[in-house]
């Protein structure tokens, strides 16, 4: 089984299986891996995953995004952007960066 992404008419993506590169874990299913950071972009649904394990935040480099309607997808990240305050994605390489830089925050915060 695989992690399938669906965003109405949109978009979609989909994960064969998620490997933490934190403690290792392994999951080819919806219930092995917490995906609420999951970010849309121009490029499609970039899925981010939280290991619930060791809680290592990040990018599994195997997915596959389609787009199923691209100007569609252009317009709600554009919405999206708009309501939410939070800066328009282009594609998988901001997400990463994003991931980066909250996991750098996260470890900074332990003092
Ligand atoms: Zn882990």
């Amino acid at each position: 089984m695989a992690l399938k992404f669906r965003l109405r008419g949109l978009a979609e993506t989909f994960i064969d299986s998620v490997t933490c590169p934190g403690c290792g874990r392994v999951g080819s299913d919806d219930d092995d891996f917490a995906t609420e950071e999951t970010r849309v972009t121009f490029n499609g649904i970039v899925v981010v995953v939280t290991c619930p394990s060791c809680s290592e935040v990040f990018v599994p480099k195997s997915q596959r995004l389609g787009i199923v309607n691209l100007n569609a997808l252009r317009e709600a990240v554009i919405q999206d952007s708009y309501d939410t305050g939070e800066p328009i994605l282009h594609d998988l390489r901001a997400v990463e960066e994003l991931v980066e830089k909250s996991n750098a925050d996260r470890k900074g915060d332990i003092h």
